[in-house]
């Protein structure tokens, strides 16, 4: 039987030279990996309640709306500026040059609501921390960022410290 990182390809110097992309591409396309991939993530939520899954554009989108529908939770999507219909609230965050933003819907959490954030991969960890800002400004209860995969070298979860951080492979 396959494990779920057989399903995870290396890419090396894309997009730019140096970084080693990690593609779900093959993951998507196989039933029994995203089944496998779901389920782990899953487990790391245990028995916690969770009201809305929070998925980062656009890679998180695939998992999160499949959590949020195995957890019987809403899903709320994150989005790059501009992208989203309704009144937003946005937050910038530096990249390795210059900046980025992310964006949410104003109406997407109630105060209190049990929210989990989920994206593909935790890298720097620059994007989740945004997200984090996002969901604390709109008055939601970040119970855990999880993730597919945690690049360990780049350090990430320093910058996400007081949060639950749980991924499914570290590397
Ligand atoms: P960061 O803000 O550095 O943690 O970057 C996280 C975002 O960039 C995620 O949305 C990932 O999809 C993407 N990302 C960063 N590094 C990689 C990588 N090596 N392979 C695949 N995706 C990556």
């Amino acid at each position: 039987m396959n494990a779920i990182e057989d399903f995870i390809r290396d890419i090396p110097d894309f997009p730019k030279q140096g970084i080693l992309f990690k593609d779900i591409a093959p993951l998507l396309q196989n039933p029994k990996g995203v089944s496998l991939c779901l389920d782990a993530l899953v487990q790391l939520i245990g028995d916690q309640k969770i009201d809305k899954v929070v998925g980062i554009e656009s890679r998180g989108f695939f998992f999160a709306t499949l959590l949020a529908q195995k957890l019987n939770a809403g899903f709320i999507p994150v989005r790059k500026p501009g992208k989203l219909p309704f009144k937003t609230l946005s937050q910038s965050y530096a990249l390795e040059y210059g900046e980025d933003a992310l964006e949410i819907h104003l109406d997407a959490i109630k105060k209190g609501e049990k929210i989990l954030i989920h994206d593909d991969v935790l890298a720097t960890g620059g994007t989740a921390e945004a997200v984090c800002k996002l969901v604390e400004k709109l008055g939601g209860d970040i119970v855990q960022c999880n993730f597919i995969m945690q690049l360990n070298f780049l350090n990430g979860k320093e910058k996400i410290k007081q949060y639950e951080v749980k991924s499914v492979l570290e590397y």
